[in-house]
């Protein structure tokens, strides 16, 4: 064979080969080959494991109840300290393969594992969350871990919630005035310190409007407590909260 179509069918055959690993879909959690056509490239096993919300919880923060009716009953906590916001959804409980989906996307920057959460979030959106928001507002970072990271976690996440169901996202509504310690290195008390006086609300922005707040995992809720209360001080009507993940009671995570 002549050298030059020696080399030719090389390639060709390189190419094929490079045009299969390219445009074969791999779980985004173990690499094994997903099924052709998902749109969400996740392995039936992996899919298996991302349930959304298991468990009776609590329709205003969300944390696991034990009564089987848990829909109809606040629990405790924000019997006695209600939150700002009305209502909350989130995916699913901070662990396993969420846990390890939002890791891989905030902590190293793997923007399409925030993709896949994202997509997922909004794929399973309960009617009342799309039915009537009329902004929808990530949580801000501060300029300074905004430099350090590269990216808005909460604002990533909201790309394909707005795709799905064009809602407007203004994220300047909310602006984090000055830079606080991560919420994960400290006790409820002194994630409420924290963040108390963190945030500014344009009120152009906000003003009569229903602020869909959202972000990637919250914890103790103090983060989402002060952006709503700021938000509600600059005029906002009304505050629903959508948050990628929720951490159950006595965990630790990497929340804000
Ligand atoms: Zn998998
Ligand atoms: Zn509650």
């Amino acid at each position: 064979m002549p050298m030059l179509k020696r080399a030719g069918l090389f390639l060709c055959a390189f190419a094929k080969r490079l045009y299969a690993i390219l445009g074969e879909k791999r779980c985004r959690v173990c690499g094994a080959p997903c099924p052709p056509g998902d749109a969400i490239p996740l392995c039936p096993e992996c899919a298996a494991g991302l349930t959304p919300v298991p468990y009776d919880f609590c329709p205003c923060c969300g944390q696991r109840v034990r009564k089987n009716d848990a829909r109809r009953f606040f629990c405790r906590d924000c019997l006695l300290h209600p939150p700002p916001w009305q209502e909350i959804y989130f995916f699913g409980p901070y662990e396993r393969i969420l846990r390890e989906l939002l890791v891989c996307f905030k902590f190293s920057g793997d923007l399409a594992a925030g993709q896949l959460v994202g997509m997922l979030l909004a794929q399973s959106m309960p009617e009342s969350f799309y039915g009537s928001p009329h902004i929808l507002v990530p949580i801000p970072l501060s300029k300074k871990r905004l430099r350090e990271r590269g990216f808005n976690q909460a604002l990533e996440l909201a790309r394909p919630v707005v795709r799905r169901f064009s809602f407007p996202l203004v994220p300047k509504a909310l602006t984090r005035i000055r830079d606080t310690l991560p919420q994960s290195i400290l006790d409820s008390r002194e994630r409420r310190i924290n963040v108390a006086g963190a945030f500014a609300a344009d009120a152009d922005a906000v003003a009569g409007k229903h602020v869909l707040l959202l972000d990637d995992v919250m914890t103790t809720g103090a983060t989402m407590r002060e952006a709503a209360a700021t938000l509600l001080a600059g005029g906002a009507a009304s505050i629903g909260v959508l948050l990628a993940a929720r951490t159950l009671k006595n965990e630790t995570g990497h929340a804000n």
